[in-house]
């Protein structure tokens, strides 16, 4: 049977998988900046690693997985300098930072959970480590691949490429980045335009600070993770993970810090998912053509026609694979809404099979084809088309056109059920309906049924609709553009 291969983007190829240690995975992914809502394609990229972290569990490793929290030192645009994402956001709302902090992790751990994304074994944040961070930044100093300027602390890029290689993972030549970036105007404390900050001194407008030895600041964004990394994993890991946007400068950055700091490669598998798109271009906080979770569930954006339940949108995900630019649309995330209900209506058919003497389908061979196209770099695509196979079979069976032995039948279920429910995460349900978007549904059709009463003058029945709503915390809210609802 063939062996787990995974993309691995360090090497630019596919190689057969190895972990460190015997049947132990260590594996690291960045984590959400949070300071606003996560999107579905922040939920892409979260939800593309559990499925390698399920999938190594079906393979029998133990799997530690540390995702972390960036709750400091993300700056605007990515940048070494200006406001902190968090900060910016907690000046806006009159929050404190931590504030802002906890109102947004608490959110991304809600839509996690109604995507039946498992949780990581370790969810450290920034600001928990600020100790390691300034111990990290001070050892690269001391190695000589640092130098302390106006109270911040810059990496040294050119000094570090003599003896290293900057630029191994993302594949950028030091030349090109060099005559790429402007000419320093002599204003920046940096050496070189290269150069990024691994500490960062805090200006007046800076609420999110620390003491250190080089006087009040804060981590930088590319430091944090090779600090959680390392500390829980161990200088070297078997896996690092991220969205394709973040390796580079952040992942080149992180082994950078690491090799800098004395110790060795951070990860042996760099494994980088691609963006999710909306109209062709990448949803992105920042541009703002994000369609929001609610918003999915309830149908209410530009894009959709109708609201999904998160059981579809997983599907639909999973329907490509995770190296592969994903465009999400109304048509496409109807057409998972039917290959989900199929599959799922033929794991209730499943149950109910009767069996014979003797097998017609080959279900060792399906088992094999599953295992196959998880171990050629977490192909579900193709599985999903396996489990179709399986789907075939079973509807089979069940038309008696096919038949199956009690063994085989045992067999049969436990793959479905092993790649349906454990590997890809799929809720064995046949309600692939959005309940939130049943309850828009119902909503209008009283708003649209009081209309009518208030049209025929039957304004006791209007008041009487009214009335019932309130009484469940509904509140109908009339204006010219028509009437809204809200919950209390
Ligand atoms: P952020 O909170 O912006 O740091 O993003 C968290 C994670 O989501 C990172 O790994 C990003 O690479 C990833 N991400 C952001 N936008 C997208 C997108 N449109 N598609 C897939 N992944 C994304
Ligand atoms: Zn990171």
């Amino acid at each position: 049977m063939s062996k787990l291969h995974i993309y691995n983007t360090l090497s630019g190829k596919k190689e057969e998988f190895k972990s460190i240690i015997d049947n132990h995975v260590g594996m690291y992914v960045c984590g959400p900046t949070v300071y606003s809502d996560v999107h579905i394609g922040n939920v892409r990229t979260f939800l593309s690693f559990d499925i390698v972290y399920r999938y190594l569990k079906y393979l029998g490793y133990s799997v530690r997985y540390v995702r972390n929290i960036t709750d400091v030192g993300h700056l605007l645009n990515d940048a070494d300098s200006g406001e902190d994402k968090i900060g910016k956001q907690a000046k806006l709302l009159n929050l404190e930072p931590m504030e802002v902090v906890q109102h947004y992790t608490n959110g991304f751990h809600d839509v996690m959970k109604a995507y039946n994304i498992t949780p990581p074994s370790i969810e450290p944040s920034a600001t928990g480590h600020l100790i390691e961070q300034i111990e990290l930044v001070q050892e690269i100093i001391d190695q000589g691949f640092a130098y302390e300027a106006g109270g911040s602390v810059y990496f040294d890029v050119k000094k570090y490429n003599e003896s290293h290689h900057y630029g191994k993972l993302s594949g950028r030549k030091i030349e090109d980045l060099l005559s790429n970036t402007r000419e320093l105007d002599g204003q920046s404390e940096k050496r070189n335009p290269l150069d990024f900050a691994i500490w960062k001194n805090a200006d007046e407008s800076h609420i999110m600070r620390w003491n250190s030895p080089w006087g009040e600041g804060f981590p930088g964004w590319h430091l944090e993770c090779t600090v959680m990394s390392t500390k829980y994993l161990g200088d070297t890991f078997d896996i690092h993970g991220g969205g394709m946007d973040l390796k580079f400068p952040h992942h080149e950055c992180e082994i950078a810090q690491s090799k800098a700091g004395g110790k060795s490669d951070p990860a042996n598998y760099w494994m980088h998912t691609n963006m999710l798109t909306m109209n062709g271009a990448k949803m992105s906080k920042s541009v703002g053509n994000v369609v929001s979770i609610e918003e999915l569930k309830t149908g209410n954006h530009d894009l959709l026609e109708k609201g999904f339940s998160e059981n579809v949108i997983r599907f639909f995900i999973l329907q490509s694979h995770y190296s592969s630019t994903l465009d999400i649309s109304s048509s496409a995330l109807s057409a998972s809404e039917k290959g989900c209900e199929k599959l799922m209506k033929a794991m209730e058919t499943l149950k109910e099979l009767k069996t014979s003497e003797s097998s017609t389908v080959d279900v060792t061979a399906l088992q094999e084809k599953c295992v196959t196209s998880m171990n050629d770099d977490f192909n579900t695509p193709i599985l999903i088309a396996h489990l179709f196979d399986g789907v075939k079979m079973i509807n089979g069976i069940a038309a008696d056109k096919e038949t199956i032995t009690e063994i085989d039948l045992a067999q049969l279920t436990k793959t479905m059920n092993d790649f349906v429910v454990d590997v890809l995460g799929l809720k064995a349900t046949t309600k692939t309906v959005s309940q939130d978007s049943v309850t828009e549904e119902l909503m209008q059709l009283f708003i649209q049924l009081r209309k009518e009463a208030k049209d025929n003058k039957n304004f006791a029945l209007a008041d009487e609709i009214r009335n019932k709503l309130t009484s469940l915390s509904i509140e109908l809210k009339d204006s010219r553009e028509g009437t809204t609802w809200e919950k209390n």
